[in-house]
């Protein structure tokens, strides 16, 4: 089973929980949600982690972030037992991914890989450009698709120039949470785009839309492939939760 913790009422989590633990449940599995309230301390989010690590019905331990300001996230991640880290954050697992060893690899970067592999199975020497450096996107891309044999360059706010790295990107993967960033006289024709931003923005009518990072309309037409936003990387995060589910529970049957 997948325990699933959520701390707080942050509107966005609560959706991305319910779509997590509904998708397990029509997979077959069993899942186990735990809201607790905002003003949930520190103590007891550790001791709850504490006894999901010793319950032996649990096999996978998911805490959404971004977790309250109040709380140590980094304590409640190292608190997860590395071999029920559903989602790869825990040093152990973080430091097997940067060594090319077998640990949990984080979803969203295991799906894009995955997405990659569906538009072109040998990545060898192409020029990988990840925007955004983020612990869960882009530094664990960068290991990943450094093992793909690409050949990686990783910007973020500090970046002079971004432009001129995007443009000679044969593989282009933005995750930094700002609409349209990306433009269309940005990309080199034909690369390969994976947006990873999720935004939200409001209409002249006041509807609501998500939108990526890129701006879709415009980059498709000088794009070789493309991800949509809505669609694209977040089903496929969500895959590679289920898939790491489900080999952290065989996992677990094999060693008991
Ligand atoms: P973070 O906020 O943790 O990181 C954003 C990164 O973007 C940072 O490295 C930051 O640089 C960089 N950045 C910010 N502004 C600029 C700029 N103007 N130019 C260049 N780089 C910039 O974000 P996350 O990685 O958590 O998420 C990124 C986006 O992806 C969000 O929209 C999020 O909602 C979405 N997301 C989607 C998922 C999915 O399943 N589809 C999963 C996870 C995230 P610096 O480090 O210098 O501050």
């Amino acid at each position: 089973a997948l325990a699933v913790v959520l701390v707080g009422n942050d509107p966005a989590s609560q959706v991305y929980v319910r779509n997590k633990i509904k998708k397990t449940e029509a997979a077959g599995m069993r899942s186990v949600a735990y809201d607790l309230s905002e003003t949930t301390t520190q103590e007891g989010l550790m001791h709850l982690i504490q006894q999901l690590n010793q319950d032996k019905a649990i096999h996978a331990i998911l805490v959404q972030l971004p977790l309250p300001l109040h709380i140590n996230s980094h304590e409640v991640i190292c608190a997860i037992a590395p071999e029920k880290d559903v989602d790869g954050f825990h040093p152990v697992n973080v430091g097997l991914l940067s060594t090319g060893k077998s640990g949990v690899v984080p979803c969203t970067p295991l799906g894009i890989i995955k997405l990659l592999a569906g538009v072109c199975p040998d990545l060898t020497g192409m020029h990988a450009v990840v925007l955004g450096r983020s612990n869960i996107v882009g530094k664990p891309l960068v290991h990943l698709l450094s093992q793909a044999n690409c050949t990686v360059s990783l910007l973020h706010s500090r970046t002079r120039d971004i432009s001129s790295y995007v443009q000679q990107a044969d593989i282009l993967i933005v995750a930094v949470g700002k609409p349209a960033m990306v433009q269309a006289d940005w990309i080199k024709p034909g690369a390969i785009i994976i947006d990873v931003g999720i935004n939200r923005i409001i209409l002249t009518d006041g509807t609501q839309k998500l939108v990526g990072d890129v701006d879709f309309a415009q980059v498709k037409n000088k794009a070789g492939a493309i991800t949509p936003v809505p669609g694209g990387v977040g089903p496929m995060t969500i895959a590679c939760l289920l898939e790491n589910t489900l080999n952290l529970a065989r996992k677990h049957c094999v060693t008991k």
